[in-house]
């Protein structure tokens, strides 16, 4: 994989967009089996990673995570903020400017592991963690064609928590009415992992 060269810039963009795009699909999610902000949280933090993007992406790498991460967790707010910002800065501490796909998994790990103990879950409990792990299974198994396997691992991971009960975050309050839908949170991580891989493929 790539990783060494990749230009932070285009990252930064193409998730940020994406996201952006997808809030009204990620408000519906929540709107189902939360209070319906997740994709006006999520619009609103990459809104602002959106407008500090030549700063950001000037930064060295492991430095643009942890600025990325406390961006989140100050503007999405709700419960996925201060997550996803666990997520993007232990990354960041975890990681030097440049790195193997070896290095990456681990450090993937580590960050997942951080978001499991600050959010008091694990996978199962139909949240943003039944993304994370298997992407990093994807990872630390390496092989051909890595992004094209993350991406698919990451949009299965996300429609399997439809049959799922929520036992975490805001969606475990509907306990049995929370089956059936997809969780909100899965899906930003499927749709921001996807576009990572997107641009390491060049499909941008
Ligand atoms: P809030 O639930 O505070 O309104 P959001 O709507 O922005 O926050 O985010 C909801 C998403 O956060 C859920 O779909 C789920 O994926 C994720 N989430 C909530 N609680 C947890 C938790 N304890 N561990 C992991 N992820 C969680
Ligand atoms: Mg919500």
């Amino acid at each position: 994989m790539p990783v060494t060269q990749v230009s932070l810039h285009e990252h930064i963009d193409v998730v940020a967009r994406r996201v952006i795009e997808h809030a009204d699909q990620l408000t519906a999610l929540d709107a189902a089996i939360g209070d319906g902000d997740h994709g006006i949280n999520m619009k609103r933090g990459l809104e602002v990673v959106l407008a500090d993007i030549d700063d950001l992406a000037a930064k060295p790498l492991p430095d643009a995570l942890k600025a990325i991460g406390l961006t989140l967790v100050m503007k999405v707010g709700g419960a996925s903020g201060p997550l996803y910002g666990t997520l993007l800065m232990t990354l960041g501490r975890e990681l030097s400017e440049s790195f193997d796909r070896a290095v990456l998994a681990s450090a993937f790990g580590v960050a997942v592991q951080a978001v499991k103990a600050r959010g008091k879950s694990d996978v199962g409990a139909k949240t943003m963690l039944d993304v994370l792990e298997p992407v990093r299974q994807i990872l630390e198994a390496g092989g051909d064609g890595l992004p094209a396997r993350v991406r698919a691992q990451a949009d299965a991971a996300a429609a399997a928590t439809v049959p799922m009960k929520a036992t975490r975050g805001r969606a475990s309050f509907l306990g049995d009415r929370s089956v059936g839908h997809m969780d909100p949170g899965a899906r930003s991580s499927a749709l921001m992992i996807g576009a990572v891989c997107d641009v390491l493929e060049g499909r941008t």
